[in-house]
């Protein structure tokens, strides 16, 4: 392994996720559903096979219809706010976005380059900064004792850009601490943007999973349109983390960028797919209210359960992920204490310390997924009670 990638290692999600299967626990750990999802969605995967449509080489940018239906859904959700893409130049499908957040840095980024990422950031981040031969400069979220969330510093983020910033890697909302980013920290964060000259790469996957205040995508402020490429998935929208596709909605310029990179990648994404999840983002309002409404009634499960078993909770805004502190139960080194778990309760979860360049800052915090089935959750949290 090369020195670009050496200090990364195996991702804490294949590890942890094959410690539930070895030791038989309860997986709160890798963020997916234990239930798929829509039936009608899936039968239009299995159509599109029989149809045989997709089954060879689908166009690079995606398929028409999935394009279109991206589209239509920016056009949907946030039209209001200003939102709108042409399907044809605007859209790019990709291999998740995990491939779209890989294509985009890849893209976009001179070796060299400083990139700011919210600390604690997703694991793929800071790997695929390397990948381009960027540098992550890390701003870190902080616990705030008095509500219970995680917020950003704006004078740490204005501190932490230089002459050799090139992007802001935004995430909203928040993989791990669930925090959704407002309306006044988005504006001054597209302020920073245009002021100093940025681009920024926003993360979006998890917008129609917000429980408290509402999901704005950044590309609606102002001056931000140009200099953003902002990334969904169907993964987290329609419950098929296995299936692998998700987008990228920017100008024609950053587009072509960002399809450069990805046509050497992957070339394409799987073809029967992107026609379901072009049936899937029609779906009528009731289905992302539901899929909405069905994931609060499980944070507040789980999160009360944890606060009762002792943990203390932030309690997310959005995400299907909520963070805990530790300490009061007496521990401090979250990795430790998720090695230990599977034995001591059945139950295994994430230490926040994975996400971030400071370790010392995520040491106490570990993270539990809540994107599974009530009697699952209440039974990890009856497990974990008894700790
Ligand atoms: N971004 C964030 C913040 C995530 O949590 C995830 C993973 N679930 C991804 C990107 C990757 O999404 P996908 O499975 O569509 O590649
Ligand atoms: N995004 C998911 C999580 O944060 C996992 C994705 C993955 O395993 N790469 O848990």
């Amino acid at each position: 392994l090369n020195r670009r990638l050496a200090e990364f290692g195996t991702t804490i999600f294949a590890e942890m996720s094959a410690l539930a299967l070895r030791t038989g626990s309860i997986n709160l750990g890798q963020g997916f559903p234990d239930t798929d999802g829509p039936e009608e969605v899936r039968e239009a995967a299995v159509r599109a096979l029989r149809d045989g449509r997709g089954n060879q080489y689908p166009p690079g940018p995606g398929v028409p219809e999935l394009r279109a239906a991206v589209a239509a859904h920016q056009h949907r959700f946030y039209g209001h706010l200003g939102v709108a893409y042409d399907p044809d130049t605007e859209v790019l499908v990709t291999a998740g976005a995990t491939e779209a957040i890989a294509a985009s840095l890849l893209a976009l980024l001179e070796p060299g380059d400083e990139v700011i990422a919210l600390e604690p950031y997703y694991d793929s981040y800071a790997a695929c900064i390397a990948m381009a031969g960027g540098t992550r400069v890390p701003v870190t979220l902080r616990p705030s004792a008095e509500d219970g969330t995680y917020s950003l510093d704006l004078d740490e983020l204005r501190d932490a850009i230089t002459d050799r910033t090139r992007l802001i890697l935004l995430n909203t909302p928040h993989n791990p601490t669930g925090t959704v980013l407002d309306r006044a920290e988005l504006t001054e964060i597209a302020r920073l943007a245009c002021e100093r000259d940025l681009l920024v790469i926003t993360d979006e996957v998890y917008e129609h999973l917000v429980f408290e205040g509402e999901h704005l995508p950044l590309a609606s402020f102002p001056g931000m349109r140009e200099r953003t490429v902002t990334i969904g998935s169907a993964g987290k929208t329609f419950s098929f983390t296995g299936w692998k596709v998700g987008w990228v909605t920017a100008s024609p310029e950053m587009i072509g960028a960002v399809r450069s990179a990805k046509q050497f990648l992957t070339y394409v994404s799987a073809g029967p797919f992107q026609y379901a999840v072009a049936e899937a983002l029609a779906l009528p309002d009731s289905y992302y209210t539901g899929l909405r409404d069905d994931l609060r009634t499980k944070r507040d499960l789980l999160a009360d359960g944890l606060a009762a078993a002792g943990f203390r909770v932030f309690r997310p805004s959005g995400t299907y992920f909520v963070t805990t502190d530790i300490r009061p139960l007496g521990e401090e080194d979250g990795f430790a204490f998720c090695r230990a778990l599977p034995e001591r309760a059945g139950v295994v979860a994430i230490p926040n310390a994975v996400f971030y360049d400071h370790q010392d800052q995520g040491a106490p915090y570990v993270r539990f997924a809540f994107c599974k089935q009530e009697k699952v959750l209440q039974e990890a949290v009856d497990r974990l009670r008894a700790l």
